[in-house]
């Protein structure tokens, strides 16, 4: 894997919330397409998607996140991991020794992380030693089928391995998210939201949202009708279930 530098860490997103990105692209190369790579392309920052799928990890990251928490004066209650890549990118090990290692000075200097990746979480993150009991743990979940994975999320993990990581933190008492956007119409795949819903009952926050990146839901005929009646599964499942409910 190839290293980079960069000057600065820390940045306030266009969500308002304090966020890294540690590594420049992102191996999963999803094809919704992936927003962090269509605004990296438009600002000719990666010429292909090929080259956004060869990441580069910033290799002065641990030193930047040191020094930029050192002089703040007020430290954010959390920062979140990651907007513009994956944290815990799949089969990139060196990827997920940086991001615990930032992971820890973060939770050393009293902010919280949190994360949301279509990789593996580590189990070493249920250590209380090390990792701080106030951090969130989420994955992005739009489906069970692995032949959907490969045609839109090719380089992510399967979703089995996914959920197994996120639940065996829950199962560690520690705070667990599921992100369910892009979430498909139909004619981009049939499947059953509910199962999907059920393999995820554990988590603690679900957020459900549509696929804006191109016009294909569109094209399912009434598909705004099909939002509202997703949403409200989701809704209801989440309030039988005790979870934390986010439909956008
Ligand atoms: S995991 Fe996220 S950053 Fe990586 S390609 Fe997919 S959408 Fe883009």
């Amino acid at each position: 894997m190839e290293n980079i530098t960069r000057k600065t860490l820390i940045y306030k997103s266009g969500l308002g919330i304090p966020a890294i990105n540690h590594v420049r692209g992102c191996s999963h190369g999803c094809r919704y397409p992936c927003y962090a790579y269509m605004i990296a392309h438009s600002h000719q920052q990666v010429k292909s998607y090929d080259e956004w799928c060869k990441p580069q990890l910033v290799s002065n990251a641990a030193e930047l996140l040191s020094k930029e928490l050192s002089h703040k004066r007020v430290l954010p209650d959390h920062i979140h991991l990651c907007l513009s890549t994956d944290p815990f990118m799949y089969r990139y090990p060196e990827v997920t020794e940086m991001t615990l290692k930032l992971i820890r000075i973060m939770n050393s200097c009293g902010v919280h992380a949190s994360v949301l990746t279509k990789g593996i979480l580590p189990e070493e993150l249920a250590d209380e030693k090390k990792y701080s009991i106030k951090n969130t743990y989420g994955i992005s979940l739009i489906s069970l089928n692995e032949d959907f994975r490969k045609r839109w999320e090719p380089g992510a993990a399967p979703y089995s391995e996914r959920i197994a990581a996120l639940k065996n933190l829950s199962e560690n008492g520690l705070t667990t998210l599921v992100h369910m956007e892009p979430y498909p119409t139909p004619n981009i795949i049939q499947q059953n939201l509910t199962n999907i819903l059920e393999s995820v009952s554990f988590a603690d926050t679900i957020q459900f949202g549509g696929w804006n990146y191109n016009n294909l839901p569109k094209q399912f005929p009434e598909f705004e009708k099909f939002y509202t009646s997703q949403a409200a599964i989701v809704m209801r499942f989440c309030k039988e279930h005790d979870i934390h409910c986010e439909t956008f």
